[in-house]
């Protein structure tokens, strides 16, 4: 069995294979399946190895645009990060002032339909390698329902695949 050392308390910890909810992305529901994660035994602290992590993000980006539900504000913040933006020119892009941008961003107000949409639209605009699934996500756009609850992204970090749970 592989060992690595606790990146927190530096104790041998053992390299499993699990499920993983990737906190570190800002949404609380993101569960990466089927990685490696160093699981410390005397402290408790996991630490993900995450494999092609620019791909990672770009399939969790991927799942958030074509999300059937409306975005929280989690998912908004996640995806201007993802763009690199900040909050002031993510809200100059998509008109809007950036106290709007913040409240959508904190759960404060909830993003309009349209501006929801644009958000999305984007993101498949400006994310690298995202431009090729415009056309089927625009199109599932008329089947974007309000829920307020938070969706579970479930992604396989092996088939660098994802469904909603
Ligand atoms: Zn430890």
């Amino acid at each position: 069995m592989r060992k690595q050392q606790c990146s927190k308390c530096g104790a041998e910890a053992r390299v499993i294979r699990g499920s993983y909810r990737f906190r570190e992305s800002g949404l609380p529901n993101v569960i990466l399946q089927g990685i490696e994660i160093i699981r410390c035994p005397v402290c408790g602290n996991e630490d993900p190895i995450l494999p092609r992590l620019n791909r990672l993000m770009q399939v969790v980006a991927l799942s958030m645009v074509n999300k059937p539900y409306r975005l929280r504000g989690e998912e908004i913040r996640f995806l201007r990060k993802y763009l690199s933006k900040t909050g002031q020119e993510f809200a100059r892009l998509i008109h809007v002032d950036k106290t709007t941008l913040s409240k959508w961003e904190n759960n404060d107000d909830r993003v309009g339909d349209q501006s929801d949409r644009l958000i999305r639209l984007l993101v498949l605009a400006l994310g690298q390698g995202l431009q090729g699934f415009a056309a089927s996500t625009v199109e599932a756009f008329p089947g974007i329902k309000d829920r307020k609850s938070p969706v579970r992204v479930e992604v396989d970090s092996e088939k660098m695949s994802y469904q909603y749970a």
